[in-house]
C-alpha cells in the first residue's frame, strides 16, 4: 500500500518539501493526486518500496513544520455478487486503479486508489465501497 496524504499548511516559504525528502531518502515516489495552490494544498503519494522505505520518508516529512502526512488505509472493494462488469467505473478513475482483467472482469489495483470515490458514486449497481 504505502499510500499517504500530504497536506501543505503553508507554502509561503516556497520550500520544495517533496523534492528535499526524495533527495534525502532516495525514495521512489508516485504522485497520485495534487491539488495545490500558492498557499496550501493536498497531495496523495505512493511510496514504492518496503514499509521501512515508507517509514524513512514519513520521518523525513515530519521534520518540516509546514506539512502534515498521514497514511491512507481505507480500501476500495467490489461486491462480486452485484457487479455486472459494465465498466462504467473504469473510465472515471483518475489513477487507472480499475481495469478489466483478461476475462473482462473488473480488476482493482488498490495501491493506485486515492479514494476519490468517483467510481463509488458512478456505479449503477452500488457494487463499490470504501471502508471508512
Ligand atoms: S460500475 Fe459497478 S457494476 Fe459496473 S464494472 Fe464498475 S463496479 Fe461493476
Ligand atoms: S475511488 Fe475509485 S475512481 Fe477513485 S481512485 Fe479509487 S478506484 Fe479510482
Amino acid at each position: 500500500m504505502n499510500t499517504y496524504e500530504i497536506t501543505y499548511l503553508s507554502r509561503t516559504s516556497g520550500e520544495p518539501v517533496l523534492s528535499k525528502v526524495i533527495i534525502k531518502t532516495k525514495a521512489l515516489v508516485n504522485i497520485l493526486k495534487a491539488d495545490i495552490d500558492q498557499d496550501r494544498g493536498v497531495m496523495v503519494i505512493n511510496i514504492i518500496g518496503t514499509p521501512e522505505d515508507a517509514r524513512r520518508v514519513v520521518q523525513e516529512f515530519k521534520k518540516h513544520d509546514n506539512v502534515k502526512i498521514r497514511e491512507i488505509q481505507r480500501k476500495i472493494s467490489v461486491n462480486r455478487d452485484t457487479c455486472i462488469d459494465c465498466g462504467a467505473c473504469i473510465g472515471l478513475c483518475p489513477t487507472n486503479a480499475l481495469n478489466f482483467d483478461s476475462k473482462a472482469k473488473l480488476e482493482i489495483f488498490e495501491d493506485k486508489c486515492i479514494q476519490c470515490k468517483a467510481c463509488v458514486r458512478a456505479c449503477p449497481m452500488k457494487a463499490l465501497s470504501i471502508e471508512e
